[in-house]
């Protein structure tokens, strides 16, 4: 009968939430030993100069290396950092270490002008966020101009007071602020005009649909002009095809970033694939 059915199914259905939920807590449970056990590492993807295609700097991605699951995204455990409180000392591990590997590149010639790190809307209010960005700073002694934040929009919806009061903090050690993935977010474009960006960061989703839909073009022609006319600077994310590249480059976009350059990748690789320049 269908009831005989639906009873069955409903037995299934547990058993496939009970082991969803151990999967998970067990994931949880590695989460927490993973920085100290060695599986966290940085990726490294270059921005490159639209006019001439020569690197300027990179972006670090965070990777963690499960011992039997492999490559874990950090869509998928950034969110869980952020629930068990991880995020904080993680973050503040990837600044350090992000700050120390432009510092060694720096010293082996190669020239970074930037090296944009990822920060959590939870890290930016964290009040003792600021002194431990200026301490990594003063460890690594990075040139601070070198160094650029990327935060996405979400982290301007919550607190405007708080989320300004703290960008002008960060701003105040002459580091750069970048607004990451514009346009997918929920805030207006005021938010580029009103907090202390630097950098406007055109989501992907758009770049790499403009070419051929309208309304994606429409928006990325408007925060392009909007950037522009406010002195900002602008980088174009997730460009992996000539045609992408030039529709951006016909708009002025300063910087490109996607898998028609490179993928993000380690440290080691990078170093490769951009070799080192003379001290001038
Ligand atoms: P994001 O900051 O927007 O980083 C760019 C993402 O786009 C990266 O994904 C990169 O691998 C991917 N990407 C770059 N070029 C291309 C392309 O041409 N095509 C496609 N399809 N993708 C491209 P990834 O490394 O998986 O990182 C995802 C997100 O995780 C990041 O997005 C960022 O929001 C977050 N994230 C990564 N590392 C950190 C970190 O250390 N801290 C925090 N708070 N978030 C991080
Ligand atoms: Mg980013
Ligand atoms: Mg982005
Ligand atoms: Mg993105």
């Amino acid at each position: 009968s269908t009831h005989a059915h639906e009873e069955r199914s409903l037995h299934f259905y547990n058993a496939d939430h009970d082991r969803a939920l151990a999967q998970r807590q067990r994931l949880e449970e590695d989460l927490r030993g993973a920085l100290a056990a060695g599986q966290l590492s940085l990726a490294y993807q270059p921005l490159v100069r639209v006019s001439d295609r020569t690197p300027s700097g990179v972006e670090a991605l965070l990777r963690w290396t499960h011992p039997t699951l492999g490559a874990i995204g950090p869509v998928e455990f950034i969110p869980m950092m952020e629930e068990l409180g991880l995020i904080h000392e993680i973050g503040e591990w990837v600044l350090n270490e992000a700050c120390a590997q432009a510092v060694r590149w720096q010293q082996s010639g190669l020239v970074l002008t930037e090296m944009a790190v990822n920060v959590s809307g939870l890290q930016l209010a964290d009040p003792g966020f600021a002194s431990r960005v200026s301490r990594a700073l003063a460890q690594s002694e990075l040139p601070p101009q070198k160094l650029v934040l990327e935060l996405t929009e979400s982290v301007l919806v919550h607190d405007n007071d708080a989320a300004m009061a703290q960008l002008s903090a960060l701003k105040a050690l002459g580091l750069r602020l970048a607004l990451d993935d514009f346009g997918t977010g929920f805030s207006s474009l005021m938010s580029i005009a009103r907090f202390p960006f630097d950098i406007v960061k055109l989501d992907r989703s758009f770049v790499q649909a403009a070419p051929s839909t309208r309304a994606a073009a429409a928006i990325v022609e408007a925060i392009m002009a909007l950037a522009t006319r406010l002195g900002m600077e602008t980088v174009a994310e997730g460009i992996e095809t000539e045609e992408q590249l030039q529709y951006i480059a016909a708009l002025g976009c300063h910087l490109a970033q996607g898998y028609l350059f490179a993928r993000p990748c380690s440290a080691e690789e990078l170093t490769v694939l951009y070799p080192a320049h003379p001290p001038q």
